[in-house]
């Protein structure tokens, strides 16, 4: 059994009193290690819920627990070492004047002693394929290689959660793949829970489980398989579908029987096969 490493309890939030539930009575939870996606159109609540899960804010109702600890005023600081979270635009994220100060900010915040820093620097920028900039400034980076240097930031914190908030949005389809494989590969070595926000359905094929938003509501959570399978429902809620998912629907249009839903090029081309050598 995998240890429960966040917990949403009945939660709902709104930016003030006069302003609508952003947030409806939301509750879901994410263990130890796993992939999750949150997907969701513009405005359904994503950011809301990344935010309420490092005390950036707070429910009105219901309760927020991290590795067992509830997010409160005092516990925040103790939950953003466990919490950590990267953004769409990295140029928001910068304080250093290199990438090896950039990445030290955060440990120098928590009193991580220099010679530890030093190993994490190391390790960390290692593990995102930056190490030969440690002594650039940041500001000199293309946009993949930023966002590599601000998850290196966080991953030095050692955190137990990693969110990644449209954080590789702003790439091309290559520099999100490699992004996300080096993301992917850091997680197995740490045990991270993982939770990719986005709104492009396409970026969901790697997680284990996905939690869709609408109007606030948790809308649905499913596998990814199973989710692809409920294409009308999800066109309705103003999600795109994959590229191979509605090929998938416009063969079976066609008269070729494609029996199970495929996640990629590869498993389509697999059931194409299967489909020919049975017809
Ligand atoms: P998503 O990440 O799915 O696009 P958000 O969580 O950013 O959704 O936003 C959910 C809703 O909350 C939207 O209607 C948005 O306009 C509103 N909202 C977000 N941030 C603020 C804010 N600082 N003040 C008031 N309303 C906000």
């Amino acid at each position: 059994m995998r240890n429960k490493i966040v917990e949403f309890r009945n939660v709902s939030f709104r930016y003030g009193e006069e302003q609508p539930w952003v947030l409806k009575n939301c509750s879901f939870e994410i263990y130890e290690n796993e992939a999750i996606a949150i997907i969701g159109h513009n405005g359904s609540g994503k950011s809301t819920i990344a935010k309420l899960m490092n005390g950036l804010l707070f429910p009105q109702q219901g309760e927020i627990v991290i590795n067992g600890r509830a997010v409160t005023n005092d516990s925040i600081w103790d939950i953003r070492k466990d919490v950590g979270m990267v953004f769409q635009n990295p140029d928001n994220q910068f304080v250093g004047t290199t990438v090896q100060d950039d990445v030290a900010f955060g440990m120098e915040n928590r009193g991580v002693n220099r010679n530890e820093m030093i190993r994490r620097i190391e390790e960390t920028l290692s593990a995102v394929g930056m190490q030969e900039y440690r002594l650039i400034e940041p500001h000199k980076l293309s946009g993949g290689q930023k966002q590599r240097v601000a998850i290196a930031s966080v991953l030095a914190i050692f955190p137990d959660v990693l969110i990644l908030d449209e954080a590789t949005a702003m790439l091309d389809p290559r520099g999100r793949a490699d992004i996300m494989k080096t993301v992917t590969s850091v997680k197995e070595e740490r045990n991270l829970s993982l939770i990719t926000i986005t709104h492009d359905l396409q970026e969901v094929v790697q997680a284990e489980r996905v939690i869709v938003m609408n109007e606030g509501e948790i809308w649905d959570e499913a596998a990814p398989r199973d989710l692809f399978a409920k294409k009308a429902d999800l066109r309705h809620i103003g999600l795109d579908i994959p590229f191979v998912a509605a090929l998938s629907d416009e063969l079976r249009k066609a008269g070729i029987p494609i029996n199970h839903e495929a996640l990629n090029h590869e498993e389509l081309l697999e059931e194409l096969w299967t489909s020919y050598s049975t017809m």
